[in-house]
């Protein structure tokens, strides 16, 4: 990750976010929302600063925050967790994801991700010393093959990493994908760990997590984060739920890379998880709409769009268009259009970065008159 002049390589969300503030573009690139999550949640984190809660919680997280963890999951998936084993605060999904794959990867063992890829994935299996293996997720849909997900999960395989809704494509796995990762998990003795940061960004829900299928629950780490539905991706505040004793395994990690997360932040995501039913089904309905304005807005301008189920992201061909090299145009993009997006190579190996050479990546997790105007400018290109 360090180039040859010594500094760091930036992350591609990095990089383009710096490209959109240098050149005063719309960002469209790194996903974050534009617009603070409830009030609630904002309030109970300014009082617990000024009460007093600013000193090192405890390791797990704090109680209430576990509990609440524990009920959402028993509230939108009739899972019961036991809120004193089973549950883990971490500092967001990203140090969730570090801690559960440097604590179970050892040297050689096998991840199976899908491809395109969360490119904290790839330097995590890195890190550990774990071999990288992928399968494909095939367009139209960017759905696996069932036939490469059979060839991929061997017996060196430790763990099957899924992210649904899947980022960067906007896709959901099928019930029928996930019935077969369960049961190539039991065949092979592997763990699944599951990222659905996107569990309540979903279009035509509801949400079904892996760990609610038959034979899962006991092999299955799930990962999530307050970042995504609460519009505090900046907090950091994100678990994991899984059986006591693969959390202890994680724990034994995670102690020594963050030790505890946000003592202020935690009672407040723990009142966001508990807000009523319409909280959540309204914060789908809104990016839904916002993905409406921009998926016709982008075919508008010229672009090929393939069609988001989740998240807050959208893939589009610029091919239609005449640009074959999505790194090029994005590089290009702000000049031409005052936009700022994200090649889809950027989450691909080399062998599907040159198959999704044109296809771009578009975050609608901002207002309708900002998307609408972004559009417009995109309109340009043709
Ligand atoms: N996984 C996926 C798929 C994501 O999109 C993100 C957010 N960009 C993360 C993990 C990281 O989440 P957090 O900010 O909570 O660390
Ligand atoms: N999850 C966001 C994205 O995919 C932000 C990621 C990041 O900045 N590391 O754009």
């Amino acid at each position: 990750l360090l180039s040859a002049d010594g500094a760091i390589q930036a992350t591609i969300f990095a990089e383009m976010s710096a490209l959109a503030q240098a050149t005063g573009a719309i960002n469209l690139g790194q996903g974050f929302p534009d617009e603070d999550g409830p009030a609630e949640v904002l309030d109970t984190a300014r009082r617990a600063i000024s009460q007093g809660q600013n000193q090192y919680p405890p390791g797990r997280g704090i109680a209430e925050l576990r509990h609440a963890i524990a009920e959402h999951q028993k509230r939108f998936y009739g899972l019961e967790l036991d809120a004193e084993t089973e549950v883990l605060v971490t500092a967001g999904a990203t140090e969730a994801l570090a801690a559960t794959i440097l604590s179970l990867v050892d040297d050689g063992d096998e991840v199976v991700t899908l491809e395109p890829f969360y490119d904290a994935y790839g330097a995590l299996i890195s890190l550990s010393r774990g071999e990288h293996r992928t399968v494909p997720l095939r367009l139209p849909d960017f759905q696996p093959d069932h036939d490469d997900l059979r060839r991929s999960v061997t017996d060196r395989t430790r763990i099957i990493l899924i992210n649904n809704p899947h980022n960067p494509t906007g896709s959901v796995l099928s019930r029928e994908t996930l019935e077969l990762i369960v049961e190539l998990a039991h065949e092979h003795d592997a763990l699944i760990v599951t990222d659905e940061v996107y569990e309540h960004l979903i279009f035509n829900g509801p949400h079904l997590p892996i760990a609610t299928l038959a034979g899962a629950r006991e092999r299955t780490i799930t990962i999530s984060s307050g970042g995504k539905t609460f519009n505090t991706t900046g907090w950091k505040i994100g678990w994991i739920t899984a059986p006591a004793k693969l959390i202890t395994a994680i724990l034994t990690v995670k102690q020594f890379l963050t030790y505890v997360n946000g003592a202020p932040f935690q009672p407040a995501i723990a009142v966001g998880l508990a807000l009523p039913d319409e909280f959540f089904a309204g914060i789908a309905a809104d990016l839904r709409s916002k993905r409406d304005v921009l998926s016709s807005g982008l075919v508008k301008a010229g672009f090929e769009v393939f069609d988001s189920h989740g998240t807050y992201f959208v893939v589009a061909d610029a091919r239609p268009l005449r640009y074959d090299d999505a790194v090029q145009l994005c590089r290009d993009l702000p000049e031409l259009a005052g936009v700022v997006a994200v090649p889809i190579s950027a989450f691909c190996h080399d062998e599907l970065a040159a198959e999704y050479s044109s296809l771009v990546r578009f975050a609608f997790c901002k207002k309708i008159e900002v998307l609408e105007r972004a559009a417009a400018q995109l309109g340009r290109l043709s």
